[in-house]
C-alpha cells in the first residue's frame, strides 16, 4: 500500500520495529517560522512542494511536504483518520523521544519512508512528552470530508491545515499544564537603547512588561521561569546574552527583528485590545511594546490567528519587588529545593491554597516579594482580619476546596478550544464565588483587599443561569459529540432528539417483527458503521430467511458465521435517524456558540471574579497556616533595623515536627546602625546555616505580605536579597565550586545596597585557608565599609572575630554548645560572642570517619593549636604514625615481604594513575619528593 492509499483510511501499520536510533533533537532554539504567505518569492514549503511533485511523489506527499516545509522546526502531527502520523526524520526523532515503534510506510525518491504515530484520542498525553522535551508540534487536521475531496476527482487529497502550532510557552491545555504553576511565554527586545521583557501566560492572559538593564536580566528570568523564551536573532548573536537567556528559561525561540518592530507592536496591541490608543495602559517605551507586540505576534503564529483573553498589559516598575537573584532563589530553596522538588521548599511549607489559581498566586507573590509599605500592610490586613475570624475562615476554606479551574477555562473558550466542561467550570465557578461573595457581605469592616475580593466576586448572575439552564448533567470533553444540552433548554433540539429516540425504538420493534415473519428467533437488528442498520441471522438459519425479487429481504453481506440483510423500511428508519441525529448535533453546535459567546461577553467579569477567588484563596490560606503555627504579623517599615524576636525556620521547623525529632530552637535577631553585620561563629552542625536563612526567609515572607514564624518581627524593607550558602559545582557550565562561589560573591558585593540583606556562608572555603581567610576577611570590610547593607556572616575562621575591634557595626555571635562527659551537645541557640572551636572532629565521629583517622586527627590539631604552626608541620611530617600503624598490616602487593615499606613505597601504592590530573600528578610528584628526603 503507498502512503497515498494509507492517507484516507484509518488502517494502522504493525507496530513492528522498535526505534534504536537516538535521533538529535531540533535545537530549542528553532522557533515556528512565517507560513508561505510570508514573503513576495515562493515560499521553502511551495518550492519544496513543487520538487516533490516533479519527482513523482504522490499528491498526498506533496501536500506533506508542503506543510512540513512552511513549519521548519516543528514536529509535524499529520492527521490521517484516528491517527495523527509522522515521516521521515520527524518519525526518527519521535519514536526515540516516545519510545514508540518506528515503522516504514511507501517509498519516496527511492527510499523507504520512516514513519510513526499516536492515536488522537491520545494524543495530548504524546504531546505533553515531547514539549517537556523541547520539541514544538504543528498540529495538521484534515479540514474537509473526504467525501467532499472525493468530488473533486479520485486522486483528490483531503485538504489539511495545521490548526496550532503547539509550542512549551503557548500550551494550555490541563493535562499540558501544572495547575499549581504558571507557564509563562516572555520576550525580550531591544529599541531606542534600552531592554525590555515581557510575559504572558496564554492559559490566564495575565501579560506584563518590564523595561530593565542586562544586569537584571537573570534575576528577573529566575524569578519568572517563563517555559519559552522569544529573542530576537540579534540579542540572541551576543553569547553571553544567550547564556543567561538558556539558563533562564524553558525554551529559547530566536526569531527574526522584524518581528520585533515597535511600530508595528503598537499597532498590534491596539488592535488586539481594541484600543485607538495604549494610553490607559501607561506610558511604554519603544523596547516595552516591541517585547509586548512579538509576543501576541507570536501567540497569533502558533495559535492561527486567535489570542487569548487579554489582561490589561501591566507595566512593572523594576523597584516595586524585593530583587532575588537566581542563586539567592536556589539557595534558599524558595520555590523548589536544591534537588529540584516543591516539596520541602518554602513555596511547599506556605502553600495551604485549594485551588489552581490559588497556587500560582502564591507562588508568584513569594517569587516577587513587595517594596511598598502600604502594599504591604493591605494584604496584612486581609489575613489578620481572616485569622481573627475562625469560622468565616472555614467556610470560605470549604467553598474554596470545591471550585473548578476557571481562568484556563476561559482562556481555552476564547481560543476556540474549549469544550462543554469548559461552560460547566464557569457556571460552577461564578456559582462558588457567589456564594462566598454572600459570605464576606455580611462581615462588618472588611479591610480594603477583602472588599476589593467581594466585589469582584459578583461574576454575572444571569450567565450562571443561563449556563445552569443550558447544560445537561453529563458532559462530554468536546462540543462536537453532542448530548450535552439539558432537555428542555431548546425545544426544537428535543424534538429533533425525540424523532431521533423514536426512530430507535421503532428499529427495536421491527427486529420482534421480522423473527415473527421469518421465524428465526435468534434474528437480531444490529448496526455498525460500514453498513449501518442490517438483519443478521446465524449461516445455518440463513436457509430459511425468504429471498428472491419479492422478498423484502435485501441480502447485503455474507460473513463465516452469519448472514447480513436489510430492508426498504429498515433504510428508511436509518435515513431518519441520522438525519434527526445530524440535525440534532448541528443544533447542539449552534447552541454551543451562543453559550461560548455569552461567557466571551462577560470574559472581564468571569476574569475579575476568577481573580477574586484565587487572591481569596491566598489569604485565607496564609491565614490558616499563620493560626495554626503561631506566626506573627510582621511590622514594615522604611528604616534600616531588622529585628526578630524567636525567629524560626519554617522548613526546618516542619520537618523536625514530621519526623518527630523534638522542638526547633526559636532564636533572635537584631540587624540596625550599631550592629549591621553578624559574624556566626560555632561547631560544624550546630545550626548557623539554619538561623542565616531563617531570616532571610523571614524577610521574603513579610514582604511578600504573608506572616513569618516569630513572636516579633519589624522590618525595615529590604530592596534586594542575596544569598550565598554552599554551593555545588557547575560543571555542565565549566565552573568549579570555588569559581561559582567567588561569581556568586562578586555580584552580591556589586550589587548590595544599604537597604539590602545579604546572607554570607563560609565563603572562601573552597580554597587554600590563607587565600579563603584573606577574601572572607576583605568581603566583610568591603560590606562594612562600601556596601552599608545588613548581613549575616557565618565562617569557620575564627581568626575573623578579631574584626569586631575594627568594625564599629560588626557584631560577632555564635552558636552555643554545651560539653557534656566527653560528648558535645548542640543547643542551636545563638548568644553573643565567639566560639572557640569548630568540633569539626566531633562531627566527623559522629558521621562515622575510621576510629584510628579521628585519633591521628585529634593528635594533630592538639598539636597545631599548640603554639607556631610552621614548627608543629615539621614535626608532623617528621612523625606519621598513621602510616606507621598501616604498614603493620600486611604489606602491600609489590613490597618485600618482611621489609618495612618506606613512606614514598606507601604512598606510591596509594596511587591510582588513571585517576589523577596532569595537576594533580605534578602535585604529586613534589610530594613524593618530599617524603623522599624525610
Ligand atoms: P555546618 O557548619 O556543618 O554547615 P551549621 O552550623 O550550618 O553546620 P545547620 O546546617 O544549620 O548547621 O544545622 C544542622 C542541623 O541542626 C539542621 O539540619 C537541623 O536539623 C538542626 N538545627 C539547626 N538549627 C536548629 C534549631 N534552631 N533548632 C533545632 N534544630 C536545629
Amino acid at each position: 500500500m503507498t502512503m497515498e492509499q494509507a492517507a484516507e483510511t484509518d488502517e494502522k501499520p504493525g507496530k513492528t520495529a522498535r526505534c534504536g536510533a537516538s535521533s538529535p533533537r531540533p535545537g530549542p532554539e528553532s522557533g515556528p517560522e512565517s507560513g508561505p504567505e510570508s514573503g513576495p518569492n515562493p515560499h521553502p514549503a511551495q518550492k519544496a512542494a513543487r520538487r516533490a511533485a516533479a519527482n513523482g511523489a504522490t499528491p498526498m506527499m506533496a501536500q506533506y511536504l508542503e506543510i512540513k516545509a512552511a513549519h521548519e522546526g516543528c514536529l509535524l502531527f499529520y492527521r490521517m483518520g484516528d491517527f495523527y502520523e509522522m515521516f521521515f526524520e520527524d518519525a526518527v526523532q519521535a519514536a526515540a523521544a516516545l519510545d514508540i515503534a518506528l515503522t516504514k510506510r511507501g517509498r519516496h525518491e527511492g527510499a523507504e519512508i520512516p514513519m510513526c504515530g499516536v492515536p488522537v484520542h491520545a494524543a495530548e498525553g504524546y504531546l505533553s512528552r515531547l514539549i517537556r522535551q523541547g520539541f514544538k508540534v504543528a498540529i495538521c487536521e484534515q479540514v474537509e470530508d473526504p467525501a467532499a475531496a472525493r468530488k473533486r476527482g479520485a486522486k483528490a487529497v483531503v485538504r489539511r491545515e495545521v490548526i496550532r502550532l503547539v509550542t512549551p510557552g503557548t500550551i494550555t491545555e490541563d493535562e499540558l499544564l501544572d495547575s499549581r504553576a504558571h507557564n509563562y511565554l516572555a520576550a525580550l527586545a531591544e529599541a531606542g537603547g534600552s531592554l525590555a521583557l515581557a510575559w504572558l501566560d496564554i492559559s490566564t492572559g495575565s501579560f506584563h512588561v518590564q523595561e530593565l538593564t542586562r544586569g537584571d536580566l537573570a534575576s528577573l528570568l529566575a524569578r519568572l521561569q517563563p517555559g519559552e523564551l522569544l529573542v530576537s536573532e540579534k540579542l540572541y548573536g551576543e553569547a553571553a546574552l544567550r547564556r543567561t537567556l538558556s539558563e533562564g528559561a524553558g525554551a529559547l525561540s530566536p526569531l527574526p527583528a522584524a518581528r520585533f518592530d515597535s511600530g508595528n507592536a503598537r499597532d498590534r496591541l491596539q488592535a488586539a485590545y481594541g484600543l485607538a490608543s495604549l494610553d490607559a495602559f501607561g506610558q511604554f517605551i519603544r523596547a516595552e511594546l516591541a517585547a509586548a507586540g512579538a509576543l501576541l505576534d507570536y501567540v497569533e503564529l502558533t495559535q492561527k490567528g486567535r489570542l487569548p483573553r487579554l489582561a490589561p498589559l501591566s507595566r512593572q516598575a523594576p523597584a516595586a519587588t524585593m530583587e532575588i537573584d537566581a542563586a539567592t532563589r536556589r539557595n534558599l530553596e524558595l520555590t523548589q529545593t536544591l534537588g529540584g522538588a516543591r516539596k520541602g521548599s518554602l513555596l511547599g511549607t506556605i502553600d495551604r491554597t485549594l485551588t489552581g489559581a490559588g497556587a500560582r498566586l502564591l507562588a508568584t507573590r513569594l517569587a516577587a516579594p513587595l517594596r511598598e509599605v502600604a502594599a504591604i500592610e493591605a494584604r496584612l490586613d486581609s489575613l489578620s482580619f481572616l485569622l481573627d475570624a475562625d469560622d468565616l475562615r472555614g467556610d470560605l476554606r470549604a467553598g474554596l476546596r470545591k471550585l473548578p479551574e476557571m481562568e484556563r477555562a476561559l482562556s481555552r473558550l476564547t481560543l476556540g478550544r474549549g469544550g462543554p466542561r469548559d461552560l460547566a467550570a464557569i457556571r460552577d465557578g461564578l456559582g462558588g464565588a457567589q456564594t462566598l461573595r454572600g459570605l464576606l457581605s455580611v462581615c462588618d469592616g472588611l479591610p480594603r483587599d477583602l472588599a476589593g475580593i467581594r466585589d469582584a466576586l459578583a461574576g454575572d448572575e444571569d450567565l450562571v443561569d443561563e449556563l445552569e439552564e443550558a447544560l445537561a448533567p453529563d458532559l462530554p470533553l468536546l462540543a462536537r459529540d453532542g448530548g450535552f444540552i439539558a432537555k428542555g433548554f431548546a425545544p426544537e433540539l428535543d424534538e429533533l432528539r425525540a424523532l431521533r429516540d423514536e426512530s430507535r425504538r421503532l428499529i427495536a420493534g421491527l427486529q420482534a417483527d421480522y423473527a415473527k415473519d421469518t421465524g428465526i428467533q435468534t434474528l437480531k437488528v444490529r448496526h455498525n458503521n460500514v453498513l449501518g442498520y442490517f438483519i443478521e441471522v446465524s449461516a445455518v438459519q440463513a436457509q430459511k430467511m425468504p429471498t428472491g425479487t419479492e422478498s423484502r429481504y435485501i441480502h447485503r453481506q455474507t460473513l463465516a458465521s452469519a448472514v447480513r440483510y436489510t430492508t426498504s423500511e429498515l433504510a428508511d428508519l436509518e435515513q431518519k435517524i441520522v438525519s434527526a441525529a445530524d440535525k440534532a448535533l448541528a443544533r447542539e453546535q449552534e447552541l454551543y456558540e451562543v453559550l461560548v459567546a455569552a461567557v466571551l461577553k462577560s470574559s472581564e467579569r468571569v476574569a475579575e471574579a476568577a481573580h477574586g477567588l484565587a487572591r481569596l484563596d491566598v489569604a485565607a490560606g496564609l491565614a490558616d497556616l499563620a493560626a495554626s503555627q503561631s506566626w506573627c504579623r510582621p511590622k514594615l517599615h522604611d528604616g534600616a533595623g531588622f529585628e526578630i524576636e524567636e525567629g524560626r525556620h519554617p522548613v526546618v521547623e516542619a520537618a523536625l515536627e514530621a519526623e518527630g525529632q523534638g522542638a526547633f530552637v526559636a532564636n533572635s535577631c537584631s540587624l540596625g546602625e550599631k550592629a549591621r553585620i553578624w559574624l556566626m561563629t560555632g561547631p560544624n552542625m550546630a545550626g548557623k546555616s539554619t538561623f542565616l536563612r531563617q531570616n532571610a526567609l523571614i524577610a521574603i515572607l513579610a514582604q511578600m505580605g504573608a506572616f513569618v514564624p516569630a513572636k516579633r518581627a519589624e522590618i525595615g524593607l529590604v530592596d534586594r536579597c542575596f544569598s550565598r550558602v554552599g554551593a555545588a559545582d557547575d560543571l555542565a557550565r565549566g565552573r568549579s565550586t570555588f569559581m561559582v562561589e567567588m561569581v556568586e560573591t562578586a555580584a552580591i558585593l556589586l550589587r548590595a545596597t544599604e537597604r539590602s540583606l545579604v546572607i554570607l556562608d563560609e565563603i572562601g572555603r573552597g580554597t587554600a585557608t590563607f587565600d579563603g581567610l584573606s577574601i572572607a576577611w576583605a568581603t566583610i570590610e568591603y560590606l562594612h565599609e562600601r556596601n552599608g547593607c545588613r548581613a549575616l556572616f557565618a565562617t569557620h575562621y575564627h581568626e575573623l572575630t578579631s574584626l569586631a575591634a575594627k568594625l564599629p557595626a560588626l557584631s560577632c555571635h555564635t552558636m552555643k554548645v554545651r560539653d557534656w562527659k566527653d560528648d558535645i551537645i548542640f543547643l542551636h541557640e545563638v548568644a553573643p560572642g565567639a566560639a572557640d572551636r569548630s568540633y569539626g572532629i566531633h562531627v566527623a565521629k559522629i558521621a562515622g570517619l575510621p576510629e584510628e583517622v579521628i585519633g591521628r586527627a585529634e593528635e594533630i590539631l592538639k598539636l597545631l593549636e599548640e603554639g607556631d604552626q610552621a614548627s608543629a608541620l615539621t614535626r608532623l611530617a617528621d612523625d606519621l604514625p598513621l602510616f606507621a600503624a598501616m604498614a603493620e598490616k600486611p604489606a602491600p602487593r609489590g613490597s618485600a615481604q618482611g621489609t618495612e615499606p618506606s613512606a614514598v613505597e606507601t604512598r606510591l601504592a596509594e596511587i591510582v594513575p588513571d585517576e589523577l590530573s596532569p595537576r594533580e600528578a605534578l602535585e604529586l610528584l613534589y610530594e613524593l619528593k618530599a617524603l623522599g628526603k624525610s
